[in-house]
């Protein structure tokens, strides 16, 4: 149902906006690109991208991530007959973007994130889905898209990095028979892994030792956590990476870890929180900081310095009972 009413909008929208999220990951971007490719061959039609802050340059070998433009750089006073979030799992996840979203004649929210609530006037949100890309894949399958190998390489990288290289228990036999189908269009997985997770610049690798040697552990090893201060990012340059990606997964790792975090200072009394679990809902922890995300890999935004941060987090996972 919700499909066909997509299918109408685009046929039937001049001009279209496509949104990715804040802080942008691979699904994001991949699920952005790709349905630029798939309106631009099926639909014949070409849409406005917007990046609602910056790409990190691991991802600039996205076919048409040239065309994606920061939201600073779009007039934000037009009209959008179609706006389409991607993988934004709550409208202040699109940050600036949200003025054109609320203008827009029309809304689609694809995703896949759980504690998405259906903010839009269409809404196809599939939590069992691996990644939003895997939700493309799939919408592509029943309308009968053409994949390109461009789209392939796209949603590929979505579905690939959101299930940690089909390592997390997101990954069902769906993501790898979609995965095995954009591989069918010719592309090369190993330099797509490569691309994504072999080609990190010395900083980063060493900004990450640094933050897992400085990790903190509470209720018997059971919780891991790091914190990282504005002046911890100035000791290591960083040429436009996300410098954090990854890093919680590595205290995750830990064998005795239940939940892990990452606290990162955005301001003064304002902190980032990234959270993963093997096992509890972290969604509910993070949700009742207005966060949200996945069972086990969820964020938020706290207002809050970082020590304090930690505490109230550390409070939540206590009053819950979760650990
Ligand atoms: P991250 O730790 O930033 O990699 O995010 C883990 C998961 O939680 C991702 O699927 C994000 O989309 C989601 N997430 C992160 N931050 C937030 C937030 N502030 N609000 C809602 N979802 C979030
Ligand atoms: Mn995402
Ligand atoms: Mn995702």
């Amino acid at each position: 149902m919700s499909i066909e009413q997509l299918d109408f909008s685009i046929k039937n929208s001049k001009n279209i906006l496509l949104v990715s999220h804040i802080n942008p990951d691979g699904d994001t971007l991949g699920s952005m690109c790709g349905f630029y490719s798939l309106i631009k061959d099926n639909y014949k039609k070409n849409c406005d991208m917007a990046a609602v802050s910056d790409i990190p340059v691991t991802y600039s070998f996205l076919p048409y991530i040239d065309k994606a433009k920061n939201i600073n750089d779009i007039d934000t006073s037009r009209e959008y007959d179609l706006v389409i979030n991607l993988d934004i799992a709550d409208i202040g996840r699109c940050a600036d973007a949200k003025i054109l979203f609320e203008k827009a004649k029309k809304t689609i929210n694809i995703d896949h994130h759980e504690t998405n609530i259906g903010y839009a006037d269409i809404n196809i949100i599939q939590p069992d889905a691996a990644a939003t890309a895997e939700v493309l894949v799939e919408i592509s399958e029943k309308l009968g898209l053409k994949i390109s190998k461009e789209t392939a390489t796209c949603l590929y990288v979505g579905i690939m990095t959101d299930t940690g290289c089909f390592r997390f228990s997101n990954t069902t036999q769906k993501t790898m028979e979609y995965a095995g189908k954009m591989i069918s269009s010719g592309l090369n997985p190993a330099e797509i892994y490569q691309k994504c997770y072999e080609s990190n610049s010395k900083n980063l690798v060493l900004f990450q030792s640094y933050c897992v040697n400085k990790a903190q552990f509470s209720n018997d090893d059971k919780i891991a956590y790091t914190i990282i201060y504005k002046k911890d990012f100035e000791k290591f340059r960083n040429d436009g990476e996300d410098f954090t990606e990854g890093l919680t997964e590595k205290l995750r790792a830990i064998k005795t870890t239940e939940i892990a975090f990452v606290v990162k200072e955005l301001s003064a009394n304002l902190s980032k929180v990234s959270m993963r679990s093997r096992q509890v809902n972290i969604a509910q922890i993070c949700s009742s900081f207005g966060g949200g995300g996945h069972k086990l890999a969820a964020g938020a935004v706290i207002k809050a310095n970082p020590d304090n941060a930690v505490k109230l987090i550390l409070e939540e996972i206590k009053s819950k009972n979760l650990c």
